[in-house]
């Protein structure tokens, strides 16, 4: 149901915690997070955020999380969000349903081993593979979206790779523009309190994300999305 991310310089597992609380509003049965520093360190399960453990990591410069709403596979701790492929080095999150996940799933459980029930997982063994055949995360992301159907907003990283990969095809995402810090979110109450200067993903945006900024490609074209100043009262 929330999609929320952070990479830069401040504090990563903190700060991604914090976006989930304030992703609360929006409704969800289980919640998690994907920390990256040499290694991938996911914390999930269904209940409260409150409940949730996110432990202070101060060596992770790049996290995702994920407030989820169920709709494929009931609210057990496995199903909740990121989601890993069969290495451990890979997170997805993802809001919204695959329509085509069984046809994906049949083809993959013969080598792969699924962990949950979501329409989710296959996203993440789909990478698996596109990265196994040589592809950098952001092309593999790029093929594997491109094969899906169905509306979803998803966010990937990974060891070893510089970033997030974030995608949208009829389930909103924002990304937020600090100063050596980039946020993403379902929506800007996710970071709000850290940046008002946004750009809105369009459906079929595929955006690489660093502490830098943002690379926004639609199909085979580089986009340039225009930033916007959001109203946020503190108080
Ligand atoms: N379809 C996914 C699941 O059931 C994502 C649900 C959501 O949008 O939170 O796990």
């Amino acid at each position: 149901c929330g999609i929320t991310g952070y990479i830069g310089d401040g504090d990563c597992s903190a700060i991604v915690a914090q976006s989930l609380k304030n992703l609360e509003y929006r409704g969800y049965d289980s919640a998690g997070v994907a920390l990256l520093d040499d290694s991938l360190h996911i914390h999930k399960q269904s209940g409260q955020i409150d409940d949730l453990t996110v432990p202070s990591m101060p060596n992770a410069t790049c996290g995702i999380g994920h407030t989820r709403w169920s709709t494929h596979g009931a609210p057990t701790d496995a199903n909740a969000h990121p989601h890993s492929d069969c290495t451990g080095q890979v997170a997805v999150v993802h809001n919204g349903i695959i329509d085509n996940y069984e046809t994906f799933k049949r083809e993959l459980i013969d080598d792969h081993r699924f962990t949950s029930e979501t329409d989710t997982e296959v996203i993440a063994h789909l990478i698996e593979d596109a990265l196994g055949e040589g592809l950098t995360l952001r092309q593999a992301v790029e093929n594997v979206v491109s094969t899906l159907e169905g509306s979803f907003a998803i966010a990937v990283t990974a060891v070893g790779f510089d970033g997030i990969v974030a995608a949208r095809q009829d389930s909103p995402l924002v990304i937020g523009h600090g100063e050596n810090e980039t946020f993403l979110g379902s929506d800007v109450t996710a970071f709000v309190e850290h940046t008002q200067t946004v750009t809105f993903l369009e459906d079929g945006d595929l955006a690489h994300i660093t502490a830098d900024g943002v690379i926004i490609k639609n199909g085979d074209m580089a986009v340039d999305r225009e930033r916007q100043t959001v109203e946020w009262d503190a108080d």
